[in-house]
């Protein structure tokens, strides 16, 4: 199955399921949530990364045949990919609490 969602769709259905008092994560459907939004969103970051980065792996796989590049550029690539869709999903959501 091929995931589309982005991390702020991710992050938003995680706030759905803890306010249902649910703790499995919206990526990986553990029951892996500790109701701390810290912990939490960590945890649901970190998934979204690994699912990035299989999902950059199958598509190799569907170009090439196999994985070509695991290399660090690639993954240092995916890292700061995700690191942008924070911090848009934080401008959408939070006023910043520093100027500049
Ligand atoms: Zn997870």
């Amino acid at each position: 199955m091929r995931l589309t969602l982005t991390l702020h769709d991710y992050l938003d259905k995680y706030i759905d399921i803890v306010s249902a008092d649910k703790t499995w994560c919206p990526i990986c459907y553990e029951q892996v949530l500790q109701l701390d939004r810290d912990k939490d969103i960590k945890h649901v970051i970190s998934c979204y990364k690994e699912m990035k980065i299989e999902m950059n792996f199958r598509e190799q796989v569907r170009l090439y045949g196999e994985v070509m590049d695991i290399s660090k550029v690639l993954l240092r690539r995916i890292d700061d990919m995700v690191q942008e869709e924070i911090t848009a999903y934080h401008i959408k959501y939070f006023k910043p609490d520093k100027s500049g």
